[in-house]
């Protein structure tokens, strides 16, 4: 196994490659990737920068370049429900390209020629990941983040949430936006501008990923204040713990062979 681990933002990505031993660095296509071994994993860390077209390019050469055999994706995202709070985390079940529309010749959200609207995460990489994600929240929560920030941002009882996540081109801050992509897409927990892209791109090299989202904003018109500074203080931490359990995991019980990655 060889695994790409990508982030969306510099915060998040700085706690990784320095736990990386050995990292080489190599810099293509005007991103720098770090080669090495993460908690005996051996993994390449990348820096995907915001958008689908950044992310896939990224996804893309992990996998022709790099050699990369499963993807995983850390990142923050706005609460695509109400029942999603801040502080919470998702591991998508499901993604769909929010600002996909090539109506009226193929239907709204369906990737044209792929004849599909959802795409799937690996299943047994999720499980894994939120299996990882529930023991940090029981296990490492109190020690990762200091009681002034868990009481600033409100972090009481984060949960983890599985569901449908949406990616677009868009920083979704406008409550009117987020309702219409409610009703159009049932199910909905979290909106992000990258794992769609991914998805579509691990679909159609048959690479198994997953994606871990921090909710950082409720996608409306508070959404961008403090954004920065949660992101530095408390989605970074959750990233690097978070997938420190799931490398160990992975070196303890390495994934068995599947092909499920899918579309529907
Ligand atoms: N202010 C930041 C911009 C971050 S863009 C900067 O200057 O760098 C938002 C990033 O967080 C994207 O990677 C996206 O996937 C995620 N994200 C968080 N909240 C979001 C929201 N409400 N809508 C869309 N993307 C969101």
């Amino acid at each position: 196994m060889r695994l790409g681990i990508i982030s969306a933002l510099q915060e998040e990505q700085a706690g990784l490659v320095e736990a990386m031993r050995g990292p080489s660095r190599l810099i293509h296509g005007k991103r720098e990737y770090f080669a090495g071994h993460l908690w005996e994993i051996d993994a390449v860390c990348v820096l995907s920068r915001i958008g689908k077209v950044a992310a896939a390019m990224t996804a893309t050469t992990l996998v022709e370049k790099f050699g990369v055999t499963h993807i995983l994706f850390t990142g923050v995202a706005g609460a695509g429900d109400k029942s999603v709070r801040v502080g919470d985390i998702v591991v998508a079940e499901s993604f769909v390209q929010h600002d996909m529309d090539a109506s009226p010749l193929f239907p709204r959200f369906e990737v044209p020629l792929t004849g599909l609207t959802h795409f799937q995460p690996d299943q047994q990489m999720a499980v894994r990941l939120s299996g990882a994600a529930h023991d940090f929240l029981e296990l490492d929560l109190l020690e990762a983040i200091s009681e002034t920030e868990r009481r600033e941002f409100r972090l009481e009882q984060p949960r983890v949430h599985r569901g449908l996540v949406a990616s677009g081109d868009q920083f979704v801050n406008d409550r009117e936006r987020l309702n219409a992509m409610n009703d159009a897409l049932p199910g909905l927990v979290a909106v992000e501008m990258e794992g769609a892209a991914v998805a579509q791109v691990c679909f159609e090299l048959g690479v198994p990923f997953a994606v871990l989202r921090t909710i950082s904003d409720n996608a409306n018109e508070n959404a961008a204040p403090d954004f920065m500074r949660f992101v530095k203080s408390v989605a970074a931490q959750y990233a690097f713990h978070i997938t420190r359990r799931m490398c160990r995991d992975l070196k303890d019980a390495p994934l068995q062979f599947s092909s499920d990655s899918a579309g529907t």
